[in-house]
């Protein structure tokens, strides 16, 4: 079956009621037939749902889902991306161990490799996207793991993934890749060598901006190491949003192409503006891995960043004239989203810090939604044209 048909038509079998959507299992435990049945579920003889931070069957049909879309053998649902990324890394390493990382990682991984890692003796290097030739070298005796994401936030730098899955190969070392930007529909990093698949679910997978969740997806192997560690220490989906996650993922290609669409519209609109001076798009002939995404993204993605002329003053102002647009953190959402990482996201790091993860003062990013495209435009434009006047008139 293809992409959408699986996503579409991978269910849980009906109940006694032959009911045509699947209902939520809102449940905290399950019975058993009889004391033996309980026996041997306990002892890992049998498969089967005892409680639902161990399993259930609403949480089941959404990772049966991912693991389709990702090529993976099996998965763990979280309730959050954060709570993925946590337990993918905190269950496969140990005291001493060594994780090898972008620099450009998600906020919250950020203080997870720098501030909570150490406290148990785990150390990390960082490693600039942009510079690939010097990754072999920063691996160490006791590098356990390699820990991406491609493209990169708010950068939209790209890591070529299957460099990255023989470099991990090489040294033995397991290589997890957060996946949350790209979404399974337009790359699937286990086909490139990826052992784990991380994802924030509340971005594009829900895609409407209602609730948190989280995957981790990989080889039967390593998910069974993640599953004694998240069973025991409790980072579990509600059902009720592991429903609407699946339910979610039969709209994903459908609404990933649409996103796609209107992103490369903009991108292609505002390149060459005469009031920006950079746009950044993984589709853009301009962007500096082109042929790279082209050769693993299906499409570039419904992010996009543009650099307004005049630095932060002047970006803070095209925020302060967007009429539709929402100025909030959130992405992947059906509402264009849209945030000044200098001002806001990145505003506690130094100068130099930005640079080294591609933040410029006047850099904005816009998670492009699914409104049309041409209202989304007009906002722009009217923004880029009113904070000019303002900026005329401070002068
Ligand atoms: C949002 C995000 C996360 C964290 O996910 P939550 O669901 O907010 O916990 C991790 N990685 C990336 C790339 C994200 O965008």
């Amino acid at each position: 079956m293809n992409f959408e048909t699986q996503a579409i038509r991978t269910q849980n079998d009906n109940s006694l009621y032959r009911e045509h959507s699947t209902p939520i299992y809102m449940t905290s435990s399950f019975v058993f037939e009889n004391a033996e049945e309980a026996r041997a579920l306990f002892a890992d003889e049998i498969e089967g749902n005892i409680y639902t931070r161990y399993s259930n069957p609403t949480n089941n049909e959404f990772v049966e889902k991912l693991c389709l879309m990702e090529g993976t053998e099996d998965g763990i649902a979280t309730a959050s991306g954060m709570a993925a990324m946590f337990s993918s890394i905190a269950a496969l390493v140990e005291s001493g161990d060594h994780i090898l990382a972008c620099r450009s990682v998600f906020g919250s991984t950020h203080q997870i490799l720098t501030k909570i890692l150490p406290k148990w003796g785990i150390s990390h290097t960082y490693a600039d996207i942009n510079k690939p030739e010097e990754w072999e070298n920063l691996i160490q005796k006791n590098t356990k793991m390699i820990f991406v994401e491609t493209p990169s936030n708010p950068g939209l730098d790209l890591l070529d993934l299957e460099w990255l899955g023989k470099l991990a190969n090489k040294h033995n070392l397991i290589l997890n890749v957060d996946n949350c930007f790209a979404t399974p529909y337009l790359q699937q990093p286990a086909k490139f060598g990826a052992h784990i698949v991380t994802h924030s679910a509340t971005k594009f997978i829900d895609g409407q901006g209602r609730t948190i969740g989280g995957a981790i997806l990989g080889s039967k192997e390593l998910i069974q190491e993640i599953r004694f560690f998240a069973r025991h220490s409790g980072p579990a989906l509600s059902p009720f949003n592991g429903w609407l996650l699946s339910k979610s993922l039969e709209t994903l290609a459908v609404r990933m192409e649409k996103h796609c669409e209107n992103a490369l519209k903009i991108a292609e609109y505002l390149d060459n503006h005469q009031e920006l001076e950079l746009v950044k798009y993984p589709f853009l002939k301009s962007h500096p891995k082109y042929e790279l995404a082209k050769k693993q993204m299906k499409h570039g993605g419904g992010l996009l960043t543009f650099v307004v002329k005049g630095g932060l003053e002047r970006g803070r102002n095209f925020l302060d004239n967007l009429k539709l647009l929402s100025l909030t953190p959130n992405l992947g959402d059906t509402r264009t989203t849209v945030t000044h990482p200098a001002s806001t996201t990145h505003s506690k790091l130094t100068d130099e810090e930005r640079l080294e993860v591609g933040i410029v003062p006047g850099l904005v990013r816009i998670s492009v939604g699914l409104e049309n495209v041409n209202d989304i435009l007009e906002d722009i434009e009217n923004a880029l044209r009113a904070s000019k006047i303002k900026e005329a008139e401070l002068i």
